[in-house]
Order: structure tokens, then sequence, then C-alpha cells
């Protein structure tokens, strides 16, 4: 709820990159006043709620692995100190990830592994093993019926991630929402904020009817700075600061006031299956060692096939979420656009097309696993988010000199960085140079700016 009129601090956002801003901005700052702002009707309903919910610490990019790995042991900490995050459904669950690697790359993967000085809890899994899995073809003939492609490679092996599997994406948003609420944040959900505005500074000359700055302006040092978010049904509040961390939809925000953020959103989409198929493969106990066996022996890990297809298992339920990156079968952009709508109609049942898991995702699934075909499968349901790519695959942290600090750019595996993401904004927010990372280790802000970013593109998206 809105209690005042003017804040010090409003974040635009309650999902993953703006819920854990919010939480470390408070505790760094308890003094401040801030508002969190955000279209859905509660918190983490963007395309946190949308996404598969996965942790890992496998990245190429060394970057993308401090923040996974803080952020990793930061929802475990969170586990040790509350009890209801943990029991039948925790917070986390590391039961892993298994790359079914094709030759080419799994001497590439073992050097990440060996480059980590042991950072990296992975281990290779060996092809015998690998052909234990119920129904897979580790060598197979053909794309699908019809295709005169040649066959997608053959499997050679594995890598088994140990310090991976799933987050409870509700729990997560709930645990920041509460505890930044808790330490006096307010929430409001249910307004979207249609723009940002410079109107309400005595010494600005704006264009009409744009409410843009006169361009020579920019040459006053301090003289830019957003004084507004307005919102759809026209109602504002004062601020000195924003922090929009809108995720795909940031861009129509931050564009009109002239800011960049390199980043391009593009719809993703998952898919729950169940049936014979689907219950002879979580029945597998593969031989690996994950770091949480409940049931005292290994489960189905997450599964990536070479084709970039993943399987996600969902052991209570006796499904499968089946997915994977999809840059080609939707437009770059958002279907909603907040700027000129002044409401985020973003739905995730919408934007799930089940047409697609035909099309998309079962011909890259089929050539391993033959009876995947959709006789051998129900589908239950489909749904769509966005992945907010950044051009390397790492986040994006900016601040710009009229008040505005964005971060976004989550390229697919935001909520595994959530946390570390958060304590950035908030160092930053704070005028540091440097923030320090769950486990102590510091991290230095501009690696992930605009204009002195400094990190490797990273090659394993999801
Ligand atoms: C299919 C799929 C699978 C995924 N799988 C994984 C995974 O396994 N692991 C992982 O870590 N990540 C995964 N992701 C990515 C993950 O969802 C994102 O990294 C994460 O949600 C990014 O957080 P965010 O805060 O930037 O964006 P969001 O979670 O989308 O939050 C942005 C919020 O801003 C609000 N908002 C936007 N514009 C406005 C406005 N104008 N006014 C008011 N509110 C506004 C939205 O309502 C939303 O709640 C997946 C995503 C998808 C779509």
């Amino acid at each position: 709820m809105r209690t005042k009129d003017r804040y010090d601090v409003v974040i635009v956002g309650a999902g993953a990159f703006g819920l854990a801003s919010a939480y470390h901005l408070i505790d760094r700052r308890p003094e401040l006043s801030v508002l969190v702002v955000d279209a859905r009707s509660g918190p983490g309903e963007g395309s946190m709620g949308a996404s598969a919910a996965m942790v890992r610490d496998v990245f190429s990019s060394s970057d993308n692995r401090q923040l996974a790995r803080s952020s990793i042991a930061f929802y475990r900490h969170l586990m040790d100190e509350h009890e209801e995050l943990r029991g039948t459904s925790p917070l986390l669950d590391l039961y892993g990830y298994l790359w079914l690697l094709p030759e080419r790359y799994m001497n590439e993967y073992r050097d990440l592994v060996r480059k980590s000085g042991g950072t990296l809890d992975a281990r290779p899994v060996e092809l015998s093993d690998v052909r234990s899995c119920p129904g897979l073809d580790p060598a197979p003939s053909r794309w699908y019926e019809g295709d005169a492609a040649p066959p997608p490679e053959a499997i050679a092996g594995g890598l088994f991630g140990r310090t991976c599997g799933a987050v409870a994406p509700e729990k997560l948003a709930n645990f920041y929402f509460a505890a930044a609420r808790a330490r006096g944040v307010d929430f409001a959900f249910g307004l979207c904020v249609q723009r940002l505005s410079f109107e309400g500074r005595e010494e600005l000359l704006l264009h009409e009817p744009s409410k843009l700055p006169y361009a020579f302006q920019d040459r006053i040092p301090g003289r830019l700075r957003i004084a507004r978010v307005v919102f759809g049904d026209g109602s504002f509040v004062r601020t000195d600061r924003v922090i929009v961390a809108a995720g795909a939809w940031a861009e129509h925000l931050l564009h009109p006031v002239g800011i960049a953020t390199a980043c391009s959103p593009r719809p993703q989409l998952l898919f729950s299956v169940s049936g014979q198929e689907v219950d002879r493969l979580l029945g597998w106990a593969p031989p690996v060692d994950p770091i949480d066996v409940p049931t005292g022996r290994p489960r189905l890990p997450f599964v990536i096939l070479p084709t970039g297809a993943t399987m996600k298992p969902i052991f209570g339920e006796r499904r499968i979420w089946m997915g994977g990156v999809d840059r080609v079968a939707h437009p770059i952009g958002t279907r909603e656009d907040p700027s000129t709508e002044g409401a985020l109609d973003y739905r995730a049942d919408r934007l799930g097309d089940r047409e697609a898991f035909a099309t998309d995702v079962l011909p890259a699934v089929t050539p391993y696993f033959p009876g995947f075909d959709t006789t051998g499968l129900r589908l239950e349901s489909s749904w769509g988010g966005y992945y907010h790519f950044s051009p390397e695959g790492l986040p994006v942290l900016t601040e710009e000199a009229c008040g505005v600090i964005f971060v976004g750019g989550d390229s697919g595996s935001g909520v595994m960085k959530a946390d570390a993401i958060g304590r950035l904004v908030a160092a930053l927010y704070d005028g540091a140079r440097e923030a320090r990372l769950f486990r102590g280790d510091s991290y230095r802000l501009d690696r992930l700016s605009l204009d002195h970013r400094a990190v490797e593109e990273e090659r394993i998206i999801l």
C-alpha cells in the first residue's frame, strides 16, 4: 500500500530482482522510505512465476558462477534459519543437473570444471551409466519423420552438476516480500507504472506535450532528474531515485526517457507432461551423488539434451516440465506495452501456446526419447514468460545521472542469481564501487554496467 506521496526510492517490479533489491536495500539503509510497485496482484508473478525455477552454478562465465554460487548459498542459509522453508516442498532441492553431451562438448565441459580450481562441484558421467536411463537412445538415427537433415549428435557421456536443482519461486518471493515489508518497505500491487517523468522540478524546461527536457539541460550537472513515477490511473508518487527492475518490460519505461539497456525480451515457453514414459523416467535412480537425497536414493536430475531440450522432474505430481531456449519461433519483444496501455495485461497461460509443444519442443526430444511421441505423453498444460537477454548472457546493472538504476538482462537465469543481484543493487544505490556477496567475497559493480562492462560471454544458456 502507498502510505506517502513521496519516497526516497521507488522500485518498479516485484520480481526476482526487485524483491531481492528491496530486501537488501532496506537491510543496508533502514532509514530509507522505499515503495515497490508491481502491476501484478502479488510478488513474483511476472516471469519469475512462469520460470522453471532451476538453480545451478555451472556457467561458463566466472561472473555468473560467482553470482549464482552466492545466491544458492544464501537460499540454503535461509532454509537453515527458517523451518517453514524446509519440509516436503523445501525452498531449495539440490537433486542435480545432468547434461547429456555429444563428443565435441565433453572436453569443453571437463575443462570448465578443471579450470574452476575445484569451485565447480560437477562430475563426469560415463556413457555406460547414461545408458541406464530408461527409454533413452543415445545415438539417434533421425530428427523426426520426414526431416532429411543429418540426425542430432550422439551422446558421448554426461556431466552431473551437484550444486544444482530447483528452488520454490513462490517461497523465495514471499520470503523477500515479507522480510522487506516487516522492515518498513511499502508494496503497491495491481498498480502499473506507465511512465517516469521529469515533471515537478521547477528549474527544468520541458517540451510540450512530450514533457521531455530541452536538450541543452543535459549539459548542466545535476539538472536532469526523474521526479515522478506516474501510474496507469493518472496518479503519481514523487521520488529522487527509481530502481527499474521491470524484467522484460523495462524498455517500455526506459526508452521513452532516453535510457538504453542493451537487452531484449523473448518469449519462452514451458510444457507440463505426464504419461507412462514420464513415469518410467521418474522411476530412474541414476548412478550419481546429488546433495539432497530425501528418499535415500538419487532421483531423476534436470536433464539437458544435446539439442538444448530440457526436462524438469516434478516428483510429487508425476510430471515433467519440458522446454528449451527459443530464439526463432517468437519475435523479440513483449506482447504487452505498459507505456501505451497504462496496464500490464500479462498472462502466463495465454503466452503458453500448446501448439508449440508439437512443433518446437517434441522434435528436439523424440530423437533421444522415441517413446516421448505424442501417443506416449499427455500434455497437461503450457505457459510462458520472457527471458530478458543481454548481449553476453549476464545481468546488466547501470546507473544514470537522472537518478535511475536499471537492473535486468537476466538471460533466463535470474532466479538463481537474484540474491547476489539484490546485494549489488543496494550497494550501487549507496554509492559503493563494490558489493559484498553472501559468502564474503567482493564484487565490482561496474563489471555489469554498460559503460565499463567487463564480462565474458556466457555459453551455457538453458
Ligand atoms: C519459461 C521460463 C523458464 C525460466 N527458467 C528459469 C530457471 O530455471 N532458473 C532461473 O533462474 N530463471 C529462469 N527463468 C528466468 C527468470 O524467470 C527471470 O530471470 C527472473 O524472473 C527475472 O527477474 P526480474 O525481476 O528481472 O523479472 P520478473 O520476474 O518478470 O519481474 C518483473 C516484474 O516487474 C513488473 N512490471 C514490469 N513492468 C511494470 C510496470 N510498468 N509497472 C508495474 N510493474 C511492472 C512485472 O509485473 C513483474 O512482476 C525462466 C524464465 C522463463 C520465462
